[in-house]
C-alpha cells in the first residue's frame, strides 16, 4: 500500500457526527448552531487539517530520533502495561501543555482559536488554532527519551484527540459515575464557559484527574450556566484573523511600549499581561483582559442574503472534498500540487467567510478561484479513487 494520510478519511466521518448532532437537537427543538458559526469553525478545522498534513511528518521524526538514540528505559510495545502507563503519560502531557496554552501569553495565541466560538457544539470540537500543533508535540518529547514506543504514542495521541470530539455538545448532561474521573462534555462545557467562576478550569484531556490533583477542577453548576466564548470578543469570521488574534494584540503592545525589556517579556508573562504603559494609554475604553472573564453579551451575528449562504455552504462543500483528497493524497503529491491545493483551499475559507459577514467583492475573488479548484480538485480524482481502493481492504 502506498504511503498516505488517512487524517483526510476523518473529515466525512466528522461531518457525519456533525449532522446527526444537528438533526437530534432540531428534534428536541434546540437550535445551538448559526450557520455562520459552524462555517467559520469548520474552516478553522480545515486550516488544522492542512497544517498537521505539511508539519506532523517532520515532528514525529523528531519523536523518533529522540525515542531510537537517547531512549532511558525499554517498554516491549506488544506489553499491555506499556499501552497503560503510556495512556496516562500522554494524557498527563496533554494537561500540561494545555493549562500552559492557557497561562502564557505566546502559548494562549496558538490555542485562542479553539475557544472564540459563542456557541458549544460539534463543530467548535473541529475548531482549532492552526498553529498550536507547531507547539504542543514539544510537551510530548519526554515521552520519547522514557521510552514510549514511537507507535504506541502515535495510537493513543490519536485516541486521545478522537476522545476529544464528542465532549463538544450540549445534548448530553452529566453521566453518573465517571464526573470527575473522566473529561465529559459537561466538565468540557465549563473550560470553554467565559463565566468568570469557570475560566481556566478542566485542562484534563481523557481524564480530569490531573484537574483535581493540581488545583483546575470546577464542576458545572445548574446555578452557573455556560456562556461560551473569550473574554476579548473575535467579531470576524475571518480565520487567518482568528488564527492571529491574540499574537496581534501582542505585536502592537510590543510597537507601543517604550519599554525594551516589556517589547520581550509580555509575550512569556501569564495570559493578559500587558505593559503598563499599553494598559494607562486605554484607560477611557480598556480592552477586556482574555482571562478576566465576563457575563453573557450579544454574539457576533452578521447577516447576509440566503443565495449568498446557499453558494458558501456550496463552496464549503467543494472546499471539504479538496480538503479531503488533497490530505490523504499529500505525502505522494509534488510541492507544487501541495502548494496550490494550499493557496485554494486557504483563499476559499477566507472568501467564504466574508460572504457572511456580506463583504459581497469576494465575489470577484470567487470567479477566478472556482474554476480553478474545480479544475485542480478533477486532478486528484483519478489518484483519490486509487487511494480509496487501497485503503479499503485494510479496513
Ligand atoms: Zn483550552
Amino acid at each position: 500500500m502506498q504511503d498516505y494520510n488517512i487524517n483526510g478519511l476523518a473529515i466525512p466521518l466528522f461531518l457525519m457526527f456533525m449532522l446527526l448532532e444537528y438533526v437530534l437537537l432540531r428534534l428536541k427543538g434546540q437550535k445551538l448552531h448559526r450557520f455562520n458559526d459552524s462555517v467559520a469553525s469548520l474552516s478553522m478545522g480545515m486550516l488544522l487539517l492542512i497544517s498537521d498534513a505539511l508539519l506532523k511528518a517532520y515532528t514525529f521524526a523528531v519523536f523518533i530520533y529522540l525515542f531510537d538514540q537517547h531512549r532511558l528505559f525499554e517498554f516491549p510495545p506488544g506489553a499491555a502495561a506499556t499501552w497503560l502507563i503510556f495512556f496516562f503519560a500522554v494524557d498527563f502531557c496533554y494537561y500540561w501543555f494545555h493549562r500552559c496554552a492557557h497561562q502564557f501569553n505566546f502559548l494562549w495565541g496558538a490555542h485562542v482559536g479553539h475557544h472564540q466560538s459563542e456557541e458549544y457544539n460539534l463543530t467548535t470540537a473541529l475548531r482549532q488554532s492552526a498553529f498550536q500543533y507547531a507547539f504542543s508535540w514539544v510537551f510530548y518529547l519526554p515521552l520519547a527519551l522514557l521510552g514510549c514506543p514511537p507507535q504506541v504514542f502515535l495510537v493513543l495521541f490519536i485516541l486521545l484527540k478522537l476522545y476529544q470530539f464528542w465532549l463538544h455538545n450540549q445534548l448530553i448532561n452529566k453521566i453518573p459515575y465517571i464526573e470527575g474521573i473522566l473529561s465529559t462534555p459537561s466538565s468540557h462545557r465549563v473550560h470553554h464557559a467565559k463565566n468568570p467562576l469557570y475560566i481556566d478550569k478542566n485542562y484534563g484531556g481523557t481524564l480530569v484527574i490531573w484537574d483535581r490533583m493540581f488545583g483546575s477542577w470546577q464542576a458545572e453548576l445548574a446555578s452557573e450556566p455556560c456562556h461560551y466564548g473569550t473574554s476579548h470578543p473575535l467579531k470576524t469570521l475571518n480565520p487567518i484573523k482568528a488564527n492571529l488574534q491574540h499574537w496581534w494584540m501582542l505585536a502592537k503592545d510590543t510597537a507601543t511600549t517604550q519599554s525594551w525589556r516589556d517589547k520581550l517579556r509580555l509575550w512569556f508573562k501569564p495570559t493578559g499581561w500587558r505593559p503598563k504603559d499599553c494598559r494607562n494609554k486605554e484607560t477611557a475604553n480598556p480592552v477586556p483582559l482574555q482571562k478576566t472573564g465576563c457575563a453573557r453579551r450579544e454574539k457576533y451575528d452578521p447577516q447576509t442574503s440566503l443565495p449568498i449562504k446557499c453558494y458558501v455552504a456550496f463552496s464549503m462543500l467543494m472546499i471539504f472534498y479538496l480538503s479531503c483528497s488533497f490530505i490523504l493524497l499529500s505525502p505522494m503529491l509534488p510541492t507544487l500540487s501541495i502548494l496550490v491545493a494550499t493557496v485554494l483551499i486557504v483563499t476559499g475559507l477566507v472568501s467564504a467567510n466574508a460572504l457572511l459577514e456580506n463583504k459581497l467583492g469576494y465575489l470577484g475573488v470567487e470567479t477566478l478561484r472556482l474554476p480553478v479548484m474545480l479544475y485542480f480538485s478533477a486532478t486528484l480524482s483519478t489518484p483519490l479513487v486509487a487511494a480509496i481502493a487501497d485503503i479499503l481492504p485494510v479496513f
